[in-house]
């Protein structure tokens, strides 16, 4: 089964520039899949059309075989999505931010409650369940984020860069996070402008560069040739 599927997709912004010229991209099920590349890439914008936060151009996206402009909310169910930006209402307690989103998804408020406190243990912000999150640190935001992404229990997890800007320290305790997500079987693709973070984490890459998928490799090919 493939977790992602895009075949030719493209992205002109309003003001005409190019950001995706034609990316073709397969993820399966159960890997844990890094998409590299300088800034500027398209990473982002790869990301924000399958979570449907950007428009395309053209081209097919489809996660878990839901294609996203014919069955956008079974899409959204297989899906969590960690923007790099915070995007929560920071006057929100943490408990809160994590189940309102769970409403989204039509999940009954008990259910939702019950997936809150695990995620939110899980990521060591059980303690602050009743704090806004605006009085939370940056490395606690990012987690939130997290948090929410997982509410509803998608089977893939996009992250966008998500250890920017985070201490090293953090940055590991993520990772681990992440890898035993990925052992209980979530599929896990991230965008990372760090070699050594798709290194640590990732079987399957594939770098992008001016808008186009330049290699797509496993991480063993990849690292026999630098
Ligand atoms: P879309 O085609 O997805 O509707 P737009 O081209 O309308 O996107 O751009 C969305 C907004 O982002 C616009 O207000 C635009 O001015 C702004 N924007 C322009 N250039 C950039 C850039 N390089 N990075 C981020 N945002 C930008
Ligand atoms: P990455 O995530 O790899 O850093 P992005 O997907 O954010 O790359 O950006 C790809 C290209 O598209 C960049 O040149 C960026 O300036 C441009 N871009 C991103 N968002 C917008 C926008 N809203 N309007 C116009 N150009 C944009």
């Amino acid at each position: 089964t493939c977790a992602l599927e895009i075949e030719g997709l493209h992205k002109s912004y309003g003001d005409g520039f190019q950001a995706l010229k034609g990316i073709d991209l397969q993820v399966k099920e159960g890997d844990f899949f890094a998409l590299l590349g300088p800034n500027g890439a398209g990473k982002s914008t790869t990301l924000g059309i399958v979570s449907s936060l950007v428009n395309k151009t053209r081209g097919t996206v489809r996660v878990f075989g839901h294609d996203i402009d014919t069955d956008l909310a079974g899409a959204k169910l297989n899906l969590g999505v960690v923007p790099q930006e915070f995007n929560f209402n920071q006057f929100e307690k943490v408990f809160d931010i994590v189940t309102t989103q769970a409403g989204y998804y039509g999940i009954p408020l008990k259910q939702a409650s019950v997936s809150a406190e695990k995620y939110l243990k899980k990521l060591g912000l059980w303690d602050k369940r009743n704090t806004p999150a605006r009085m939370l640190s940056g490395g606690m935001k990012r987690r939130l984020m997290i948090a929410r992404a997982l509410v509803h229990e998608p089977r893939l997890l996009i992250l966008d860069e998500p250890t920017a800007g985070v201490d090293i320290e953090l940055r590991r305790s993520m990772w681990q996070f992440l890898e035993e997500m990925n052992r209980q079987g979530t599929t896990i693709i991230l965008t990372t402008h760090y070699l050594e973070e798709a290194e640590a984490l990732c079987r399957n890459i594939a770098i992008i560069d001016h808008g186009e998928i330049i290699r797509h490799t496993s991480k063993r090919e990849l690292l026999q040739q630098l």
